[in-house]
């Protein structure tokens, strides 16, 4: 079997998520064979550096030996049993783990199956509760521009990225978008916390006027990934905290994608001290093996469904594959290595080594800005350096950099013109250096003509 024979027959039955079709009459589709740490092979023998830990879930390596042999002993013993009525070791030892590396007051752990999912239950338990507690005028949620949260209705609706969003505007629930913090759009020597802090002044006007409507503000913390990883100060969460606290209203922390040492703190929350009533986790939970997500609350929006049956307060919400067994176990085999490897720590210093590689690209004539926060780098390509105009998005200019990164072996995935790097952690020097290198070409390719 080779690349060409399998592109062939995928292009024949599969339909592949956020793709148009079309672009593989040109760029063909490119089936793994196996993976080893920050690696990926192909069936032709190329291998390609997966920089964006394959779409942001992967925290220590393809095949890592403790995951596998933590999956493999689960497999031997119990692979999936319902949830309701029953449980099993992992789910609970995980759910422990969980309440003790998440934000303190984070006691209780509803176990979804994805992102998306995560972000469901988050946004119908708060509204569940102001129900429960009979303030049933809180029925709105406010959201942040440019913020994304999943791709079904309702995360959907609670996100603000143009592309994913508006074709299916008709379907969607109404919600507030307030102005983001994003400072990209500072002004020139003017700080990220000085920024951040200007910009909550909307978001006090905005609750100030709709609190009583509101049931919960949705926030992704310190980075909007998605929204092509744009970033704000810590000051944001720690108003924002105080501010939904004034204003009676909940905080759902969407850490989905920057949790689990993405910031360069475990969750990006504590770089505010903040404990927010719902936190949304997926993505690394599991290493990057399987499909599982957690919803982290307080006692208190527990206490609110806990009653006689008749009541008919109780959270209804499920799905079949709710705490899946190999999930769960998987997802403490990680949680494991950043204890016993000290990996937050450890990431500090390979945060500095990102940094020193990309710091060339501040001085490229078409990159606008190099932003930072932990283990997440990103480097803003535009048309003008100077007014800051970028390229018209039908030049495609981000994919010429993805085309020409594949063709030397590293897998980057630019959000529109925006070249990021979210690498595993078990990423070498030398390999972020091999990195930085062919993202630079790949710049250089995509901005000429
Ligand atoms: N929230 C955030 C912040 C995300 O980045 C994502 C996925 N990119 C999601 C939610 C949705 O997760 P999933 O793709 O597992 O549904």
């Amino acid at each position: 079997m080779n690349n060409h024979e399998l592109s062939q027959r995928d292009l024949a039955v599969l339909w592949h998520p956020c793709t148009q079709m079309k672009d593989h009459e040109n760029y063909p589709i490119i089936p793994i064979k196996k993976g080893q740490g920050v690696w990926l092979e192909d069936f032709d023998g190329n291998r390609y550096l997966d920089a964006i830990s394959s779409w942001w879930v992967n925290l220590f390596g393809h095949a890592n030996p403790a995951i596998n042999a933590a999956l493999k002993n689960q497999l031997d013993t119990l692979e999936q049993v319902i949830f309701a009525g029953f449980t099993h070791e992992s789910a609970i030892k995980l759910a422990e783990k969980l309440v003790e590396i998440t934000p303190p007051g984070l006691n209780r752990c509803f176990y979804a199956d994805n992102g998306s999912a995560a972000v469901e239950v988050a946004l119908k338990m708060s509204f569940h509760y102001w129900r429960n507690l009979g303030q049933t005028q809180k029925t709105k949620f406010i959201t942040l521009e440019n913020s994304y949260h999943g791709e079904t209705l309702g995360a959907l609706a609670v996100g603000n990225v143009a592309l994913y969003k508006d074709i299916y505007a008709p379907l969607l629930m109404d919600v507030i978008t307030v102005p983001s913090p994003d400072c990209y759009h500072s002004e020139p020597g003017e700080s990220w916390a000085d920024y951040s802090t200007r910009r909550f002044a909307l978001m006090e006007q905005t609750l100030a006027q709709h609190a009583d409507s509101v049931c919960a503000v949705i926030i992704e913390p310190l980075v909007q990934c998605a929204g092509n990883m744009r970033m704000y100060d810590a000051v944001y969460l720690k108003l924002l905290r105080e501010a939904c606290d004034k204003y009676a209203l909940h905080l759902i922390a969407d850490e989905i994608a920057v949790g689990f040492g993405r910031t360069g703190t475990l969750f990006a929350c504590e770089q505010a001290a903040v404990t927010p009533d719902f936190m949304c986790l997926s993505k690394g939970l599991t290493g990057g093996y399987l499909a599982l997500s957690a919803v982290l609350t307080t006692d208190n929006i527990y206490q609110a469904f806990y009653d006689d049956y008749t009541k008919l307060t109780a959270f209804l919400h499920s799905h079949s594959y709710t705490g899946n067994a190999l999930a769960c176990r998987a997802g403490l085999a990680t949680i494991n290595i950043f204890q016993q490897q000290k990996i937050i720590e450890k990431n500090r210093q390979l945060a500095k080594t990102m940094g020193g590689v990309a710091a060339r690209f501040h001085e490229h004539p078409h990159v606008a800005e190099v932003r930072q926060t932990g283990m997440i780098l990103a480097i803003e390509l535009v048309k003008n350096k100077q007014t800051r105009e970028p390229y018209p998005w039908q030049e495609r200019r981000g994919l010429k950099v993805y085309r020409y990164a594949l063709s030397k072996g590293v897998l980057l995935r630019p959000l529109g013109d925006v070249i990021y790097f979210m690498p595993p952690y078990v990423i070498s020097e030398a390999e972020l250096e091999l990195l930085a290198a062919v993202a630079w070409q790949g710049i250089q390719h995509a901005v000429r003509d």
